[in-house]
């Protein structure tokens, strides 16, 4: 068998991630490529580092995209700020709040868990009590968004407690950045990391970081080395951040770069604060379209994360072959549930470019017909009428 060239069927991605990506975005990346230490890259890296200041909304000096993906950027500050015996405070809500206990583990921390319920945020009162009862702690982590079910979690409570107790906070923004209101510097978040194919629009494979100068006293004040070489921040630092001479350390992801930086300027061009409330009103017109079907959304109203839907699966629809229909009839992929809500819930998306008129549109019309199909009774016309009707009201948000 003679293997050719791959071309990948034309989706549109309306689950946890990757979301669409802008076809502006896919152009960058198809550029020639330079050398890293090119002048005109370094020129372009400066302009990435202003670009994803703004988005932080920060003036941490020390921000950049770490060349990995999101879980690298989340790997990146627990190496670096947790040191073998330290205590951390770790809340657990969901999917990713038990990976960063598996980090702490494995830098050799401690970790003390917050345990909290999947599907709902983060309890300060519950952090606010673990903290005083474990005074040696000094970092608290959480998930500002919680892809796998859908919550937001309020970053600026959480780390005002942290602050309290004099602790420093490690903060997975993954899903929220460029999506709902991250404010770095206005809520004093410490170490904070992202993705690049969530809300940014961007191919998968980067994780844009941020530290405060009180994290970095930590990290240097560090009595052992990081124990892995290509996340240690002192070595990254030098590439990134030598002004006049950027040391070797490893070849930047040249062309992944170039689309990160299109998909900042892109979402600078619309505007932060206008790209949150495109977020927030498609998430309204989606809703009003499945509930016109039938459908419940699961999470509490004022915990609900616009840009990932967790959908209640109706009782005698099996979820698995929904999706699967999806797909193979729309080209549509939505998510599936993780842990103890597999088979419970759909995961829909509307991150970044995927957040858009056509995608809710199709996403409603493709659930009513094939609900329907499946013996469940729907009225796919008012549940479209219903979703044009909030869409219809902010025409900026087209
Ligand atoms: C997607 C995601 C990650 C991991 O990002 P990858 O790019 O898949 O490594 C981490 N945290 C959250 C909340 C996410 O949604």
């Amino acid at each position: 068998m003679t293997i050719r060239s791959f071309n990948p069927p034309p989706r549109s991605l309306m689950g946890p991630g990757p979301a669409d990506v802008h076809p502006r975005v896919l152009a960058a990346l198809a550029r020639p490529t330079i050398g890293h230490l090119d002048p005109a890259f370094v020129g372009m890296m400066d302009e990435l580092k202003t670009l994803l200041r703004q988005t932080f909304r920060t003036q941490n000096a020390l921000t950049m995209p770490v060349s990995a993906p999101g879980s690298a950027g989340m790997e990146l500050c627990f190496v670096n700020l947790v040191e073998p015996g330290d205590e951390v405070v770790v809340c657990i809500n969901g999917v990713f709040g038990g990976r960063m206990k598996e980090n702490v583990e494995r830098a050799g921390g401690k970790p003390i868990v917050v345990q909290g319920t999947w599907g709902r945020a983060v309890d300060p009162e519950q952090v606010e009590s673990a903290l005083r009862q474990h005074p040696k702690a000094r970092i608290l982590a959480f998930v500002h968004a919680e892809t796998s079910t859908g919550v937001s979690s309020d970053a600026k409570a959480l780390a005002a407690i942290a602050r309290q107790h004099d602790c420093l906070t490690i903060v997975d923004t993954v899903t929220s950045l460029g999506g709902s209101p991250v404010e770095v510097d206005a809520w004093g978040l410490d170490a904070v990391y992202s993705g690049s194919q969530k809300c940014l629009s961007c191919t998968p494979g980067l994780a844009p970081v941020t530290f405060s100068e009180r994290s970095l006293e930590k990290v240097r004040d560090r009595k052992s080395k990081v124990q892995s070489w290509f996340l240690d921040l002192n070595l990254v630092m030098g590439y990134w951040s030598g002004e006049q001479k950027r040391t070797y350390h490893h070849t930047a992801p040249v062309n992944a770069l170039y689309a990160l930086h299109e998909s900042l300027v892109m979402l600078s061009e619309e505007g932060l604060e206008q790209a949150w409330q495109r977020h927030r009103h498609h998430h309204l017109a989606l809703r009003a379209g499945l509930e016109a079907l039938g459908l419940e959304l699961m999470v509490p109203e004022s915990e609900r994360l616009p840009q990932l839907n967790s959908v209640s699966v109706p009782a005698g629809v099996d979820e698995a072959a929904l999706r699967a229909r999806l797909l193979s009839r729309y080209n549509l992929e939505i998510g599936a549930g993780l842990g103890d809500l597999a088979g419970k819930i759909w995961r829909i998306g509307l991150m970044g470019y995927s957040s858009r008129p056509a995608n809710i549109l199709l996403c409603i019309s493709a659930f009513a017909s094939e609900l329907g199909a499946m013996g469940h009774n729907t009225d796919a016309s008012a549940a479209i009428s219903a979703a044009r009707a909030l869409l219809d009201q902010d025409a900026d948000c087209r």
